[in-house]
């Protein structure tokens, strides 16, 4: 079978020479290699910016006279020769880490389904960070040679783009993205038609079509309702991301699981795994089980060996995270499937059943719990909660023999490490080095790095960071509707010399963005101190149907906004993954202020420490796995609070006192002639050592594949326990 079903469509009027951009514009590969980004920022670096990074609207827009200076530029068309050379090596490269570990199971594919997929900020189809894991995994799966297929949705309107009023009320806005302008492709039939599935829903089918994304070596399927034939409402279900609207969920979730199915067999793939990425897809085994019945046998029997390949990651110990449906809107939606299966109403429910103080609810957590084989949660704390959480569902058990493991997760170092810290690296870890980055050994080397290149790269990537603030704040002004202040809290004012600390993830309340608002006075005496200033740049949206994010956004933003401050704080709109990127190459501290034991993980603070940014975060999710005391700062103890009040209090405490007496002073007192703080490089230092090869995703994946992947494959009992752990 080929790896991939389209090709790319030769829509571009390229000089021959270079005629291969087209090419490359279409594999998502360039999105974590940032030197076959600038093959295309070199062109034209200011329609590159425009257009948010997009090679296929860039390849459309840019003018012939660009392309044919680049062509007759040999410094340029060496650079293109290299890049495009290193791109064959690595779609054909054959000895992958997988093929040699596992020759036998090449052709045994691992199905990969997630409700969001953030690979670049071009392809809006992520909230947050469960969508920048799955694009992570999918990069990594790919260098590493997984048998991977992806799928998801292709929402038209993405999650939402963020603004910001004047009084601090964030305004949702759509925008609908011409599909001709992504690096996606339409799945056809041979006869050029769109190739399509079908969904059923309460009285009608609906149809469904594909496209198909090129993720380096890994195929992602985006399923699309919008297409002639269906309701107008019917067109709109894969619109938009996480709606409010629990029928609208459930049909996008029916949609993910069973649709999803059917698209995988509609392109012939019979999966060995079938891994969800929380729970939204479960209904991924009643499409499996209604194709045994379909094949004459009974579902119950089929049931274990069906359950048997399933992998389970749950991501999340809040309520709102976990989807639970009405017991009606159950009956609505899957009456008619459930009899096709042979199934009772209670059978059905039994398999998802959580009894709540607020009524009997069909919980989708609970449906992939109890139809997997392998369920993990993503830090060891993490593992702790969900077992806690789901002991219920194993009454014979005691809690530390709840079937729940844990793999903590990583991130794509390549994907989010700056290029010329990539340079720096390369130039003492040796030119093989991204092949070694799991290997502790390996960032020993990170000692050699002399001092003054390493602080040289970071006020580089500090001053770009504000440059880049600057020219936002700059471009909102001159489009005018915006309050000066507005354009101060966007930060005018920044400065790139001052020690700065970037806060930005989504606004749930959870994550407590307000948390070091306790004491506004003792804040403001921290920032706008003249000889040792402190900058905080927040970001991050809110569920737009959630006013209680809103109304956190709008608590930051009234502080942010206060000249006292003297544009210290600041508030970025539209946090996504180009802001990201800015923040926490840039910073100089990375902030995280969970409420414990809340942060299943966190991610964030893995691709700051890479990049030389010091974390400073709750004993929460992976940072009390990663804290030893010297890579960075720790909020609180490891121990829980129960009352969220004191906890509040104590945190803010603890907060207040480090940044005071620790973090502030270790920045600007202990400096060389030349102004380099030389504890805080050793802190660096041993941030990068200890923290890139433990939170790099190579390691996560390698463990997906050894403690839930294998076992599934080979139908045998998963790592069941913690205590099995190899
Ligand atoms: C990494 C990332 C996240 C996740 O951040 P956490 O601090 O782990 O919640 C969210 N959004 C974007 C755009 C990211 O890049």
């Amino acid at each position: 079978m080929p790896l991939f079903h389209s090709t790319p469509p030769k829509k571009f009027i390229l000089p021959h020479r270079v005629s291969r951009l087209g090419e490359l514009a279409y594999n998502l590969w360039w999105t974590w290699n940032p030197d076959a980004q600038r093959l295309f920022l070199r062109i034209d670096p200011i329609l590159w910016e425009l257009i948010n990074h997009n090679p296929v609207r860039f390849l459309q827009q840019v003018q012939r006279a660009r392309l044919n200076a680049a062509t007759n530029n040999r410094s340029y068309l060496e650079f293109y020769d290299r890049i495009m050379y290193a791109y064959d090596q690595y779609i054909n490269k054959t000895d992958t880490w997988f093929s040699t570990n596992y020759p036998e199971l090449i052709n045994k594919p691992i199905a990969y389904f997630s409700m969001e997929f953030g690979l670049h900020e071009t392809l809006p189809i992520y909230a947050g960070g469960l969508g920048v894991l799955s694009g992570d995994h999918l990069a990594e799966a790919s260098d590493l040679g997984f048998p991977l297929v992806a799928v998801g949705f292709f929402y038209t309107q993405g999650y939402f783009n963020q603004h910001i009023l004047e009084d601090g009320w964030q305004e949702a806005r759509y925008i609908t993205q011409p599909f001709s302008d992504l690096p996606v492709m339409p799945v056809l039939n041979e006869d050029g038609t769109p190739n399509t599935i079908s969904v059923e829903l309460p009285g009608r089918d609906v149809l469904v079509r594909l496209w198909e994304a090129h993720v380096g070596r890994v195929p992602l399927y985006l399923l699309d309702s919008n297409v002639e034939g269906n309701t107008p409402a019917d067109r709109d279900l894969t619109a938009r991301l996480y709606s409010g609207d629990l029928e609208l969920r459930i049909s996008q979730e029916i949609l993910l699981g069973i649709g999803g199915v059917r698209a995988l067999r509609c392109l012939g793939y019979n999966p060995a795994v079938w891994h969800m990425n929380e729970g939204h897809s479960a209904f991924i085994t009643m499409e499996r089980a209604r194709e045994a019945v379909e094949s004459g046998h009974d579902v119950r029997e089929s049931l274990d060996e069906i359950c048997a390949h399933n992998v389970f990651t749950t991501h999340t110990p809040v309520a709102a995270g976990n989807d639970e449906f009405p017991l009606w809107i159950v009956d609505k939606y899957l009456t008619g499937y459930r009899e096709q299966l042979g199934i009772s109403r209670e059978d059905l429910n039994n398999f998802a059943m959580h009894t709540t103080s607020w009524g009997d609810q069909f919980s989708m957590s609970i449906l992939a719990l109890k139809t997997s084989q392998g369920r993990n949660a993503v830090s060891e704390l993490h593992g702790i909660v969900a077992r806690r959480m789901w002991q219920f569902l194993w009454p014979d058990r005691q809690e530390e023999d709840v079937p729940i493991i844990h793999i903590t997760n990583g991130v794509h170092l390549r994907k989010w490490l700056a290029r010329r810290l990539f340079h720096l690296y390369s130039d003492y870890f040796g030119p093989d080095w991204i092949n070694h980055i799991d290997e502790m050994e390996l960032w020993e080397q990170t000692l050699n790095i002399p001092d003054e290149r390493l602080w040289e790269v970071r006020r580089h990537l500090k001053r770009k960071l504000v440059a880049y603030m600057r020219e936002r704040a700059r471009k909102q002004w001159i489009g005018g509707g915006v309050h000066p202040v507005q354009i101060v809290a966007a930060g005018a004012l920044l400065d790139p010399y001052a020690l700065t600390i970037g806060f930005a993830r989504r606004f749930a309340p959870y994550k407590r963005a307000n948390l070091i608002l306790n004491d506004v006075d003792r804040l403001l005496k921290i920032v706008t101190n003249t000889h040792m200033p402190v900058q905080i740049i927040f970001a991050g949206k809110s569920h737009p149907d959630h006013e209680q994010g809103k109304m956190l956004i709008q608590d930051v933003y009234r502080v942010v906004k206060s000249s006292e401050n003297g544009g210290r704080l600041v508030f970025l709109e539209d946090y996504d993954m180009n802001l990201a990127r800015y923040l926490i190459q840039g910073v100089d501290v990375w902030l995280n202020t969970p409420r414990r034991p809340m942060e299943a993980s966190g991610t964030s603070g893995m691709k700051a420490a890479v990049n030389g940014v010091l974390n400073f975060s709750v004993y929460d999710g992976w940072w009390r796995e990663a804290y030893n005391g010297m890579n960075g700062w720790a909020i609180g103890g490891d121990y829980d609070i129960e009352d969220p009040k004191l906890q509040d209090e104590a945190d803010t405490a603890s907060l207040y006192d480090l940044l005071e007496k620790e973090i502030v002073p270790l920045y600007y007192r202990d400096v060389n002639a030349e102004g380099m703080p030389i504890e805080w490089m050793a802190r660096m230092k041993e941030s990068i050592r200890t923290l890139s090869p433990q939170f790099c995703n190579r390691r996560m994946l390698k463990e997906y594949m050894e403690r839930l992947y294998l076992p599934a494959i080979q139908s045998k009992q998963a790592a069941v326990s913690e205590k099995s752990k190899s």
